[in-house]
């Protein structure tokens, strides 16, 4: 059976305070049973880390150190001590513009100096409206494939996250979710079928400690990531309990 994942989205919000607040509460609520993770804002990272909660960050340079102002190295996250590392986040699609060619050199770059990424896939609303959905999740972890073989996703995650979902309060349906899971999970096990079968995909979307229970229920989804819930320490606890 696969092990259960929370994962906390802080996008560009947080403060040393909440570190505080929030590392007390996970580590009150950790167990063997759940792997929670928190993604601060870069400033945040070291404090999180200190503070024992697993930590990873929300995007990574694609290149090596040199001449990028204003990027950050994966080699140095690693170093600091993080696991995990968002790629392909919906706003960092929309709002910076990033391709999946590059989404799929940041996923590469990360495993290269032993941090995990998270793949983060989803189509918009209109795309959903027009029946896309699978042919554009498929396109998005196809470019990870492509430029490293189906063997990559061994050492890493995949988070499912409707852009229509995204802050927004309108989750998607326990059903409407499993099935998009299953089609990610079977696109893969056409590949690799234990791989298929080892590998986490999170649902992310508007969950909260009222929905998770029933998202996480489902047969092909293995915890959730969480954006605005991930910043009260009650909502967020009450969430990781709800995977267990
Ligand atoms: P919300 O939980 O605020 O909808 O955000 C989801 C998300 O984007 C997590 O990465």
């Amino acid at each position: 059976a696969r092990k259960a994942m929370v994962a906390g989205n802080w996008k560009m919000n947080g403060s040393l305070e909440l570190v505080k607040q929030m590392s007390d509460a996970i580590n009150n609520v950790k167990s063997n049973e759940i792997d929670i993770v928190l993604f601060p804002p870069f400033p945040l990272v070291s404090a999180m880390i200190a503070s024992g909660v697993s930590t990873g960050t929300q995007t990574v340079s694609e290149n090596t150190p040199g001449a990028f102002t204003g990027e950050v190295d994966a080699q140095l996250i690693k170093e600091l001590g993080a696991q995990y590392v968002l790629v392909g986040h919906s706003e960092r699609r929309s709002i910076y513009k990033e391709s999946n060619d590059v989404v799929a050199a940041k996923f590469a770059r990360a495993q290269q100096v032993g941090l995990t990424p998270i793949l983060c896939v989803g189509e918009s609303e209109s795309e959903q409206e027009n029946g896309k959905t699978e042919q554009i999740v498929a396109a998005q972890i196809d470019a990870v494939i492509e430029k490293l073989g189906v063997a990559a996703l061994k050492d890493s995650v995949i988070a499912y996250e409707p852009v229509w979902a995204i802050g927004t309060g309108k989750t998607a349906s326990p059903e409407q979710a499993q099935s998009v899971h299953k089609f990610i999970r079977d696109k893969i096990a056409s590949l690799n079928s234990d791989l298929a079968q080892g590998l986490t995909i999170l649902y992310g979307g508007s969950v909260n400690e009222k929905n998770s229970e029933l998202l996480f229920a489902q047969t092909d989804i293995d915890g959730g990531l969480i954006g605005g819930a991930s910043l009260k320490a009650d909502s967020f606890t009450a969430i990781c309990n709800s995977a267990k």
